[in-house]
């Protein structure tokens, strides 16, 4: 975790046709970027998200969930296909994609997971703490969740 001072003003994000609308208030002004092949396929590419507190969402009708597997539920906008937020259950904690945001200048990558699944046709140029998939999962176990 960083040392970083939250966002004071709260962020509104927006899906592509508009439909769905989520604020955040107290945004960490870094990305958490998964490089894992679910997050490939979701998304094209990595997940690049932002997380914060107070969330609220409008336009709840067209949102989607989508359970990716037993710890994890996936957000998208029925009517437009933009991926929304990633949701890991034992928590109930949600990151959201950053791209949904005009996020203002500055922004770091906090840490990049799951950098063994990464494809080689990309790097991100930003140095950045990186983790292998063995070693994302050690950490959430030893912090006391389960993958069963
Ligand atoms: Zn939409
Ligand atoms: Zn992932």
């Amino acid at each position: 975790m960083s040392a970083l001072a939250p966002l004071t003003d709260p962020l509104t994000g927006t899906c592509l046709c508009g439909a769905v609308q989520i604020t955040v208030t107290a945004v960490h002004p870094e990305v958490d970027i998964c490089h894992c092949t679910m997050c490939q396929r979701w998304g094209g590419a990595f997940y690049a998200g932002v997380k914060g507190a107070d969330v609220s969402v409008s336009g709840d009708d067209a949102v989607a969930v989508y359970r990716s597997s037993a710890w994890a539920e996936r957000a998208f906008c029925k009517q437009c296909g933009s991926n929304l937020w990633y949701c890991f259950l034992p928590t109930g904690s949600r990151s959201f994609l950053a791209g949904l945001f005009d996020l203002p200048p500055g922004f770091g990558i906090e840490q990049q997971i799951f950098i063994d699944e990464k494809p080689d046709w990309y790097d991100l140029a930003q140095t950045s703490p990186m983790k292998t998939g063995a070693a994302t999962i050690a950490e959430a176990k030893a912090a006391g969740f389960t993958f069963e």
